[in-house]
């Protein structure tokens, strides 16, 4: 079925996390007939359901008081959004004329490499993807001991001793959770100050199976097919020491998904679609972004549900005024 390439689109909606799916929810309910695209998985880290798909429990979730998986709930997001007649297509934009409305949009479809979907406006949850180390060793080791999901692969680690790079809420949670299976988890973190939320920091220290390794960054992940340890640097010193781990989760942040957008849309410093105040208007109208595409302080799966409600109004509004 490639008949979704034979009309014009009131609206496209690109990624499938919170805000996307949010997006698709709202877009269905008023009649516009929204087709989502919901991205494809990439050696970046970038999966259809978004982030949350690599997160273990989710606890700060309004409505779900004992918490709930992140598979789970996006679950649930993908079942409202069809149940209100959302059409979801797998693919990953591979590029997007913005000039004029309606807007092209190619996607990796081998059967339909050529030939764009068009759309009179266009939703952007694009979201954002793992941060890695560039250190050596790193490109080879990755998926054979390197990661950067510990609830995709926190299972192949069972009584091994391991690391997770990183001071954020990110870091903290895979290691904590990572504990469920390894023997020792140790934290290695290139400040002796967090990121992380004190809770978050809290429960780690109390956990017997968890040990910290501050003012430390890994200059080198060894071994030549398997990971055998880790070259660490002493920032204060520059002395250098071996650490014999079998695995390394890093987690050290996010950069948004927008390389394809570079050139049409105004970007920021550090790559995220930049937004009118209090709205989700692009510079190009009848664009309009929404999630952790555009926003580098919350980036929370309730903000960016709530910024998808949002970009959902903004072009069912820009619709009723500018298609006839
Ligand atoms: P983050 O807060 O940006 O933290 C990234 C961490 O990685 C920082 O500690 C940073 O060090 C370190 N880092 C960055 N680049 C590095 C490099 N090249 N080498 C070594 N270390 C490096 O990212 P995050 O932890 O992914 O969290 C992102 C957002 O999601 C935050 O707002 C967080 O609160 C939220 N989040 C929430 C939950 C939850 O509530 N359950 C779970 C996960 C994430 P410095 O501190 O020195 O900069």
């Amino acid at each position: 079925m490639t008949d979704y390439f034979d009309k014009i689109h009131n609206v496209v909606i690109l990624g499938s996390g919170p805000a996307g799916y949010t997006a698709a929810i709202y877009t269905s309910r008023a009649t516009l007939d929204p087709l989502l695209i919901e991205g494809e998985a990439d050696p970046t880290g970038d999966q259809p359901g978004g982030q949350l798909m690599l997160t273990t429990d989710i606890e700060n979730y309004p409505g779900f008081p004992d918490g709930i998986e992140g598979a789970e709930l996006m679950a649930h997001f993908r079942a409202q959004a069809e149940r209100f007649g959302t059409t979801i297509i797998s693919g990953k934009a591979t590029g997007v004329d913005l000039s004029s409305s309606p807007f092209s949009i190619w996607i990796s479809d081998s059967d339909n490499i050529d030939k764009p979907i068009r759309s009179h406006s266009l939703i952007i949850a694009t979201g954002a993807h793992s941060l890695r180390l560039n250190v050596p060793g790193e490109e080879r080791l990755i998926g054979h001991g390197v990661s950067t999901c510990a609830t995709c692969d926190g299972f192949f680690f069972r009584d091994q001793n391991i690391a997770v790079v990183g001071g954020g809420d990110s870091a903290f949670e895979e290691a904590i959770f990572l504990t469920h299976f390894a023997r020792h988890v140790t934290i290695i973190h290139r400040r002796d100050e967090f990121r992380a939320s004190h809770i978050m920091v809290e429960r780690a220290r109390s956990n017997d199976k968890i040990s910290f390794l501050l003012s430390s960054r890994v200059v080198e992940i060894l071994g030549s097919t398997k990971v055998e340890g880790l070259k660490i640097e002493d920032v204060r010193t520059g002395a250098h020491s071996t650490l014999g781990v079998t695995g390394l989760f890093v987690a050290i942040g996010h950069e948004p998904n927008t390389s394809v957008f570079k050139g049409q849309l105004n970007l920021d410093g550090n790559g995220y679609i930049i937004t009118q105040p209090d709205s989700t208007k692009t510079n190009v109208h009848g664009v309009f972004a929404c999630g952790d595409v555009q926003d580098s302080i919350y980036r929370q799966a309730i903000t960016a549900a709530g910024s998808g409600c949002m970009a959902a109004l903004d072009a069912e509004h820009w619709i009723r005024e500018n298609v006839s």
